[in-house]
């Protein structure tokens, strides 16, 4: 098996593989389970430092966002999509296939959000029901400060929708503190559990929001009313992923007994850097450098696919490329939850330079 150093999936402790293969409670009919994933629910959420509710459904990372935007959108509601990657301008289609009506707020790629021209462009228009924002945009490798942006957008009264999938447990998220309405994450990045769950956390007024509705939520799987009261209820909308959750569980209580995530991500990912920097490329983001994934460009008189191939076949070691705009053009190393550790981005690093100089 090849090390797998891209941004997301990462890699994943044996504990949590061995969580995952216990023999497993009946989800629908066994009381002691929704009290396991209530518990697990309360545990993510005070990690993200949140009073919030969160609720894990099972499906990817997309179904989060999908699912954020599918509850709170009405049809013509006009939802202020903030666009400087990949990810960010994807909320569009998520936006319009439920009925609402994206304004997009495009900027710059290589860089983050300028607050300045934010506040000057809300001055002139602020009449949104919500705005969507990405943490870290993982194809390019770029952080937005979601601390103002949230803080900015709620004291216009507009809700915040933020896909910190890529973002959280390698970054800062302080939910309550940077007023955030609705955190979508995911259990494949710097959790380091495989695929297959995304997180929601709802604010008091997101709530709100999706309960004083005019018109139904037009999905089922991705309508995150269908969850409201279950723990007293005891009873979910669908059969949860049971085995998927008790690695999420293990996974977390790990980022938990490890007060120094942030730090080691910070350091890993300076020194990530500073070497690729040292080697000749050129790293993507002209600033806001998310410390879950370095971005760079790929050099003069090579391929990506070259590169990602030597890496594969001649190390062992599994580099992403990028897509959307950025295919073949930017080379990803993801130094995210248990990737984040120097001796592996060490590896990483001599053999690309090994690479390199052939
Ligand atoms: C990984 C990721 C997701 C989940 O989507 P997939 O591409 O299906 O893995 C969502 N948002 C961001 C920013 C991500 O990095």
């Amino acid at each position: 098996m090849y090390k797998m150093m891209t941004p997301g999936p990462s890699q994943v402790r044996e504990n949590v593989l061995l969580a995952r293969s216990k023999q497993f409670q009946n989800p629908d009919l066994d009381s002691d389970f929704v009290e396991y994933y209530h518990d697990t629910c309360k545990l993510y959420s005070s990690l993200l430092h949140t009073e919030n509710e969160s609720l894990i459904l099972g499906g990817e990372g997309i179904l989060g966002l999908e699912a954020a935007c599918a509850s709170l959108t009405e049809p013509g509601d006009r939802v202020l999509v903030l666009d400087n990657g990949v990810f960010g301008e994807g909320f569009k289609d998520f936006v319009s296939i439920y009925g609402g009506t994206p304004v997009l707020y495009t900027r710059d790629y290589s860089r983050p959000f300028d607050m300045d021209d934010l506040k000057n462009y809300l001055e002139k228009d602020h009449d949104f029901k919500y705005a969507t924002v990405v943490h870290c945009d993982t194809p390019s490798g770029m952080l937005n400060d979601i601390a103002s942006i949230c803080t900015l957008l709620k004291s216009y009264s507009i809700l915040t929708v933020v896909d910190s999938v890529a973002g959280m447990f390698g970054e800062d998220v302080r939910v309550d503190d940077w007023k955030i309405d609705l955190l979508c994450g995911g259990s494949q990045k710097a959790v380091s559990a495989p695929p297959g769950l995304t997180m929601v956390t709802i604010s008091a007024d997101a709530k709100a929001a999706m309960e004083g509705r005019k018109t139904p939520v037009a999905s089922f799987y991705a309508n995150l009313l269908t969850f409201k009261g279950y723990y007293e209820a005891k009873w979910f909308p669908y059969t949860m992923p049971v085995s998927d959750i008790y690695g999420l569980r293990t996974a977390l209580e790990n980022i938990k007994a490890d007060p120094q995530m942030l730090e080691r991500h910070a350091k890993v990912a300076a020194y990530t850097r500073k070497a690729v920097t040292a080697m000749g490329l050129k790293l993507y983001p002209e600033s806001g450098y998310s410390n879950t994934v370095t971005t760079f460009q790929v050099p003069e008189g090579h391929t990506a696919e070259e590169i990602l191939h030597a890496m594969r076949y001649e190390h062992n070691i599994l580099l992403a490329g990028s897509f959307g705009c950025f295919a073949g053009k930017l080379i990803r190393i993801g130094h995210m939850g248990e990737n984040a550790y120097m001796e592996k981005v060490q590896e990483v690093l001599d053999a690309l330079q090994e690479v390199l100089k052939k």
